[in-house]
């Protein structure tokens, strides 16, 4: 089946590019100013749709020279549409490479173009370029030529030969370096001789070529057998015998397309390892290479296609990556905690890190674990920012538990508050290191130890204030107990002033005492204090509750306060009888005498007040050996104070002793 007819392709003005029709599925590689395309990866992903094969792609190259009916055979072969010589002009093709898709399968077919050096007395330096650019990339290079140049050791082709093998000789110099095919295409054939003596006798003048070569050090005696393969096919006359002409094509191209064909071409032991997606670049770099006229060699080119083709299949695994992450760094910023982020961010790293394996494995072992782990790492690092963020949330989330789960079980309750504590601070802590655990990503061994102690500090520092307020609260209830049963009751004693007054005050005092002091001891046990801090809080109550104390009897002492005892102690005494009847003054009556006694008794209670006169035995009892509390020391009234008290009392007696004798001769008058 001939090839689809295309019109050739024009040179264009564009800078040395021929131009195509956009329907053309040839692109020129390389051009006549031996620029190399920019196109061939955007023609493998969308023209020829062969970028994502991986390694399951082949590529074969021919050689050989010019007008030998190179480009014929390739369209033949693999319904491709490289031009063909005119046959009636005979006009000559432009120089550059081509490159094509086989029909119906992953192959590239590269075509060399150009003049024939030696007839046309040219350099031949593109020829050596693109048949070291062919062997660098292709499995399989198609050398074709007339029967008659066989065995013609001195022809064109032989000379091309030994260019390639010093090529090959240079890429492939590293041990398990791929073989190539040489594919001999004897063109014209007649049969008159078999192919297997054809195949000898260029085997004979290849095996000269070769013990010819200057090899490189260490590789002196290397065997051609160690670098090539060789096939061999006979093609009749295409004009003369065209029946046998297609029928031996349609054999050869069996062997290019039939995996099934005993013959088949494409050995596994043939490929170079490039992946169709780092082809364009690999191809383009090589070219680069020759065209600077600098060494090259494989490895070196793989390794650097490798890193680069990793590169890039890292920023695009990576862009993907922070796509599917950037709404938990959302979330996370407005102070959310995730319960799920470490599974949720584990996948996506698997996911992403798929994505870069299932391309980056295919590049050299060394330099794609290398960046496996740059890649590992780099989302690591994302994920670590989100992992620190969500710790921050989790800190602020666990306190609030803390706070929450605290105050429902205080509810205004102090009892018992370490056991409220206790189990606050549990579910706190446990919600904390539940959730942290769950943010972690499963490979990254991270810390969170400093933040899980920066949260129990401030964990401490909550509870350690709270129980303080606590504590504060439950003194304070105290306080109030003891002024309750403090001032009332001394104000009734000082009112009636029985002769015990300070020893009844101090034992009401005593007595309140020892009960808050069993309330606190009781209620302190809800705190887990130990017996010190029992004993400094019991300390602390006491020395309040004798401030109190001589706070209330300073209160009860005042001037007005005294005075009113003494006058109120002299009119029950004086203007009411035994029996509590009020006085009626008669004429005759003794005032003199119940004035004196009221007066002197009265007078008595002044005595009485002056001093805090408290038993030893009664303060031994108090517990507090301390100077600050010491009865003793504490003035009620000082002398001077007491005596203007009395004086004031006398005088407002004296007025009453009179008002009593005026009653009676207004009695009498009435
Ligand atoms: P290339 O320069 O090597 O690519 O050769 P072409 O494919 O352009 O063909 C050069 C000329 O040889 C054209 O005129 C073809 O028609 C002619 N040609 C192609 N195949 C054969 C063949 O098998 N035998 C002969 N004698 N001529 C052929
Ligand atoms: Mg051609």
């Amino acid at each position: 089946v001939a090839p689809p007819p295309l019109s050739p392709a024009k040179t264009g003005a564009a800078g040395g590019w021929v131009t195509l029709d956009a329907a053309d599925p040839r692109l020129q590689a390389v051009n006549e100013n031996q620029e190399f395309t920019p196109d061939l990866l955007d023609y493998m992903k969308n023209k020829w749709d062969i970028v994502s094969r991986g390694f399951d792609y082949n590529v074969v190259a021919v050689f050989g020279s010019q007008s030998t009916g190179k480009s014929t055979l390739l369209n033949r072969l693999f319904g491709t549409n490289f031009d063909v010589m005119d046959e009636v002009s005979r006009q000559q093709t432009t120089k550059g490479i081509w490159v094509s898709k086989a029909k119906d399968a992953d192959l590239l077919v590269l075509d060399v173009e150009g003049t024939d050096g030696r007839e046309r007395g040219e350099d031949q330096d593109f020829e050596r370029k693109s048949a070291l650019f062919s062997i660098a990339i292709a499995e399989v290079l198609l050398v074709n030529m007339w029967e008659n140049q066989v065995g013609l050791y001195n022809g064109a082709n032989m000379g091309l030969l030994k260019t390639v093998f010093e090529v090959n000789l240079q890429l492939f110099q590293q041990k398990g370096s791929p073989k190539t095919c040489l594919f001999f295409v004897i063109r014209d054939f007649t049969g008159v001789t078999p192919i297997e003596n054809l195949s000898g006798s260029l085997m004979k003048d290849l095996e000269r070529i070769w013990a010819g070569l200057i090899k490189p050090p260490g590789k002196e005696g290397s065997l051609i057998s160690d670098f090539f393969e060789f096939n061999f096919a006979g093609l009749p006359h295409k004009v003369y015998a065209l029946q046998a002409f297609n029928a031996e094509a349609q054999k050869l191209k069996s062997r290019f397309y039939d995996k099934q064909d005993p013959a088949y071409t494409f050995k596994p032991t043939f490929h170079k390892h490039i992946p169709a997606d780092g082809f364009p670049q690999f191809a383009e770099a090589i070219w680069e290479k020759i065209v600077t006229n600098r060494d090259l060699d494989l490895p070196t080119q793989q390794q650097l296609l490798a890193q680069y083709r990793c590169d890039e299949i890292m920023r695009v695994a990576y862009e993907a990556f922070a796509v599917e992450i950037k709404p938990y760094r959302n979330q996370l910023e407005s102070g959310k905690v995730l319960e799920t982020l470490g599974k949720e961010t584990q996948q996506h790293f698997m996911t992403a890190l798929e994505a870069f394996d299932q391309d980056g494995s295919r590049y050299n072992k060394e330099v794609y674990q290398k960046k496996r782990g740059e890649f590992k790492d780099k989302m690591s690092q994302a994920l670590h920012v989100y992992y620190v963020q969500q710790l921050r949330n989790l800190h602020k989330r666990s306190l609030q538990i803390f706070n929450e789960r605290l105050s429902e079980k205080m509810r205004g309750d102090d009892s018992d508050f370490a056991l409220k504590l206790r189990e606050s601070r549990q579910e706190a802590e446990s919600y904390y290191t539940r959730v942290s655990e769950a943010s972690k990503l499963l490979e990254a061994d991270w810390d969170g130890d400093e933040y899980f102690y920066q949260f129990q500090a401030e964990i401490d520092d909550i509870a350690t204030q709270k129980r303080t307020e606590a504590m504060n609260r439950v003194v304070k209830n105290l306080d109030r107990y003891i002024s309750q049963n403090l001032i009332e009751p001394v104000e009734v004693l000082l009112n009636d002033g029985p002769t015990d007054v300070w020893k009844k005050i101090f034992a009401t005092f005593t007595q309140t005492l020892e009960k808050a002091e069993t309330q606190l001891a009781k209620q302190l046990a809800g705190f887990d204090s130990s017996a010190d801090e029992i004993a400094t809080s019991v300390r602390e109550m006491k020395y309040q509750a004798w401030d109190l104390m001589q706070k209330t009897i300073k209160d009860e002492f005042a001037d007005v306060k005294v005075l009113e005892r003494l006058r109120h102690r002299f009119e029950t005494r004086f203007r009411y009888d035994e029996s509590g009847v009020p006085r009626v003054w008669s004429a005759g009556d003794d005032i003199d005498g119940p004035f004196t006694r009221a007066r002197d008794d009265a007078d008595q209670l002044s005595i009485l007040y002056a001093k805090m006169d408290v038993p030893q035995s009664d303060l031994d009892r108090s517990i507090l050996d301390d100077d600050r509390f010491d009865p003793s020391s504490f003035v009620v009234l000082s002398p001077v104070r007491l005596q203007s008290i009395r004086d004031k009392f006398k005088r407002e007696a004296d007025l009453l002793f009179v008002e009593a004798k005026r009653s009676i001769v207004v009695n009498q008058v009435g």
